[in-house]
């Protein structure tokens, strides 16, 4: 990529991002099941590695974090607890720029994923080059990248941020006087934009799950369900998020359902976190979103195709034969750590996050 000639926000928007179909994985009797998860729980301990599982990945993963001493938590929460466990190694269930944050911010332990090709469109859609020249064009701005980018994405960035952290950190930033190129999410960027007042100048990629929710399909919902409460992850286009009562992270969301009074609720976010809201609150009934209606592709359906990836098949394979380390070129990671420890260092000071597993998310 020349940086010569200028970059177009049209150009950004068009590169195209192949989405995989959903994996199928053999199906296991009971047994069969019970002995695969006793093998990898035996296998954590011989290598003195912890599970760390998004809330995104398959609930018997979550299940699995959770009994073995690992934790189940949004991208924040995984990186916090990545670097305060003793163990040598951390097998992360996720995308792949969750292991890459684990790696960063713990060179020196050996990190482990089930499948490496588990990407995020937002990732894809955000290449290091194209970015880098995007940022030359606007030395004025202070870059804040989400954390769902790539290693040499944060390299190029002033400030990493995940979606519980989002508001604060702009806030901040907006009260210093700084304008800030924001990348890659445009719906989490204008959301941010418009909470804070902040002038963003937001990369046009989008997470291809949250991206299929509609308003119009939503708002039939609500009028056959209208005592349930709305949850939204800021991920989603506006019409989706102006309907929401919270609009929130992972964490966020799970902790409304846990304390709103409701009995219903309607989620719209990846069908993975209802594994952790049914364990926090099992006596209310949780409503998927529609991503049918005007405009649906549903090429994702409201499950991440890469989030899917992750299975106690790939997880007890990778711990046999310990393939699928995630690697890190080290002068990208000396200039990627900065920015995620400026937000760690900055949640810390705010007092925000620092809670996950069933007691706390
Ligand atoms: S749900 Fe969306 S943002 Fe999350 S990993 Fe999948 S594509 Fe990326």
């Amino acid at each position: 990529m020349s940086t010569t000639s200028t970059i177009t926000l049209e150009q950004i928007a068009k590169q195209p991002i192949e989405v995989p179909p959903h994996p199928t994985w053999p199906s296991l009797s009971a047994e069969q099941r019970d002995a695969l998860r006793e093998h990898i729980k035996r296998m954590l301990v011989q290598q003195n590695a912890v599970l760390v599982a998004h809330y995104y990945t398959d609930g018997e993963l979550q299940a699995l974090a959770e009994e073995t001493g690992g934790c189940v938590a949004d991208s924040l929460e995984m990186a916090r607890f990545g670097s305060e466990s003793s163990a040598s190694t951390l097998v992360v269930a996720g995308v792949r720029f969750m292991g890459e944050t684990a790696k960063i911010l713990n060179p020196e332990k050996r990190v482990l994923m089930p499948d490496l090709a588990a990407t995020c469109s937002l990732d894809e859609g955000c290449p290091a080059e194209l970015f880098a020249a995007f940022c030359d064009q606007h030395p004025e701005r202070t870059v804040v990248v989400y954390a769902n980018t790539s290693a040499a994405v944060k390299a190029r960035s002033d400030w990493v941020v995940t979606s519980s952290i989002a508001l604060p950190i702009v806030r901040h930033l907006a009260a210093r006087g700084e304008t800030i190129l924001w990348a890659p999410d445009k719906h989490l960027g204008h959301y941010v934009e418009r909470m804070t007042g902040a002038d963003l100048l937001l990369w046009p990629g989008a997470c291809v799950v949250h991206e299929e929710f509609k308003g119009f399909a939503l708002e039939r919902l609500r009028r056959l369900h209208p005592e349930a409460a709305v949850l939204v992850h800021p991920e989603s286009p506006d019409e989706v998020v102006d309907q929401a009562d919270v609009v929130g992270s992972t964490t966020q969301l799970i902790r409304a359902v846990v304390d709103m009074p409701n009995r219903e609720f309607i989620v719209a976010t990846d069908e993975g976190i209802f594994w952790k809201m049914h364990q926090m609150a099992p006596d209310k009934k949780l409503i998927e979103a529609p991503t049918a209606g005007e405009g649906a592709t549903c090429e994702s359906c409201a499950h991440c195709p890469w989030m899917a990836m992750n299975s106690l098949q790939n997880l007890a394979a990778v711990l046999e034969s310990g393939n699928n380390e995630v690697q890190i070129e080290a002068s990208i990671g000396e200039r990627a750590v900065l920015p995620i420890q400026r937000m760690l260092k900055f949640a810390q000071e705010h007092g925000i996050g620092g809670k996950q597993t069933p007691a706390g998310a």
